[in-house]
């Protein structure tokens, strides 16, 4: 790998056990000694080479914690060793430290070389055995110590007991609960027990057995839970959440989705939930792609039955359908629902920021604006614009739309963009003004943001020009002025 390569890709960060190995550092300065005394603290076996260092490390080797050589570097300093800091503050020496290290294969940190750096060493706070690290790839080390201040800060000593006692827990669970998924799920649930940390915080003793026993009792069935009257015996865990994640950005979900989300042991999703959110999920939850975008032509996408199915496995499964938006908007619930309920699976329905919402947020419109609209209309532009496919009988026409919008109401078209030209078309031989404000809206919330205003009678090629990508909501009405 070049330097340059190493330079645009990110470091991947580990923490290192380096208790009895052999760590080169090079040079006698402050810096050395920083390095030296965060070595000796991991236990590592120290050989400096420096002609003249502070007294501090002068210390330390009269003591015997660290071998000093006394002398300028030399090319078979670095045979052996497991790791070589080189800090002279001369940069020819520490380039050569560097280029003979490489050459043996060894990692190498150079203190005033960020290029010839094969790691960094990041700031660092400790709480027992939880390690705080941040790096800003060498670039900022005043920035990384300060951001490691306010993590750190934050970071009480309950957090430390916390640490240790789910390790006590988990050497426990590996004996009183066998099966792997359910032990993952419990130690999840008392790290993410916010009253266990406020009794750990207040100095309370709190003896690993009886924090896993809380542990072990199920999650109550959230508040609001819909059970089918025709509810048969199923496994007492068996639980399914759909979820509305939002318009695709991570912090735009619910608290309550989130919560949802963390405590899942299967994730149902679609092109729709952006990866961030999918990346609140536990490492050991099972994530369950279920189909591409444009449900229509998707015949192999997993049928509705599927979220009873596993959430009835082993002794219950907590199963969380993600849905872009809210689950109730255009979310084809319906199904999922009719199939949990002839499973006698209870579930419940978690809502979220649906895309004409997230859409009017980054175009500043006011989708309710008194005195110009005093109505907001979701609708689905697929039954509008000739040949693109079966449309449903209840989905609006051109005619539906036109008689909307002449009466002020905004109203918000889902699944317009492709059908865009054939929607201005067919508004405009509806009567509608060649001068009604449109605002379409792509990727509401996620990276590829994009806002194209315009007029009815320009609109569509409006969008071709600012090569908008779907999904895209499309915003009709005066407020979109
Ligand atoms: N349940 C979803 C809608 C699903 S239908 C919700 O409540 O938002 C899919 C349509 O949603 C897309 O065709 C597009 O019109 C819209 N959409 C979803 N995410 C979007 C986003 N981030 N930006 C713009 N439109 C989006």
């Amino acid at each position: 790998m070049t330097v340059d390569s190493q330079r645009t890709l990110g470091m991947y960060p580990l923490l290192l056990d380096l208790a009895g190995r052999e760590v080169l550092v090079v040079g006698g300065g402050p810096v050395a000694e920083r390095r030296v005394a965060g070595l000796l603290e991991a236990g590592a076996l120290v050989t400096l080479v420096a002609p003249g260092v502070t007294t501090e490390l002068a210390t330390l080797a009269r003591e015997g914690r660290i071998e000093w050589a006394d002398r300028e570097f030399q090319p078979m300093d670095v045979v052996g060793r497991d790791l070589v800091f080189t800090a002279t503050g001369d940069l020819p020496v520490d380039t050569a430290v560097a280029e003979e290290a490489r050459s043996h294969g060894i990692f190498v940190n150079s203190a005033d070389d960020n290029e010839r750096c094969d790691f960094h060493v990041p700031a660092v706070a400790r709480r027992g055995d939880i390690v705080i690290a941040v790096g800003t790839g060498g670039a900022a080390p005043a920035l990384a110590a300060r951001l490691r201040d306010r993590f750190a800060a934050s970071t009480g000593p309950e957090w430390e007991r916390l640490a240790a006692l789910l390790g006590r827990m988990r050497d426990l669970a590996r004996v009183g609960v066998p099966d792997r998924r359910q032990r993952a799920r419990i130690l999840s649930q008392a790290a993410n027990d916010d009253a266990l940390l406020a009794r750990l915080a207040a100095g309370t003793e709190v003896s690993p057995a009886d924090a896993l026993a809380a542990a072990q009792v199920p999650l109550a069935a959230p508040v609001g839970a819909a059970t089918s009257p025709a509810a048969g015996p199923h496994p007492a865990g068996a639980f399914v959440s759909l979820v509305g994640a939002g318009p695709g950005a991570s912090d735009l979900l619910t608290v309550r989705a989130y919560e949802r989300i963390r405590a899942a042991d299967v994730i149902v999703y679609d092109d729709l939930v952006d990866r961030g959110v999918l990346e609140q999920a536990r490492p050991d939850a099972e994530l369950v792609y279920s189909g591409k975008r444009g449900w229509r032509n998707a015949p192999d996408r997993p049928g509705p039955e599927l979220l009873a199915q596993r959430a009835l496995e082993a002794d219950g499964k907590r199963v969380v359908r993600l849905k872009g938006g809210d689950p109730n908007v255009f979310g084809r619930s319906t199904e999922e629902i009719a199939a949990l309920q002839a499973a006698g699976v209870p579930y419940e329905i978690v809502p979220g920021i649906t895309a004409a919402l997230a859409a009017a947020a980054a175009a500043r419109i006011p989708l309710t604006q008194r005195g110009v609209a005093g109505s907001l209309t979701l609708a689905t532009g697929v039954a509008i614009g000739a040949g693109t496919g079966p449309a449903d009988a209840e989905e609006p026409t051109a005619a539906d739309i036109a008689s909307l919008v002449r009466a002020g109401s905004t109203v918000a078209v889902y699944m317009g963009l492709r059908v865009l030209p054939q929607i201005a078309e067919a508004l405009l031989a509806a009567g509608v003004s060649a001068d009604l404000p449109v605002a379409v809206v792509g990727s509401a919330s996620l990276p590829g943001e994009i806002v194209v205003k315009g007029r009815l009678a320009d609109i569509a090629s409006a969008v071709v020009a600012q090569v908008v990508a779907s999904p895209a909501v499309v915003i009709l009405g005066e407020v979109a002025r």
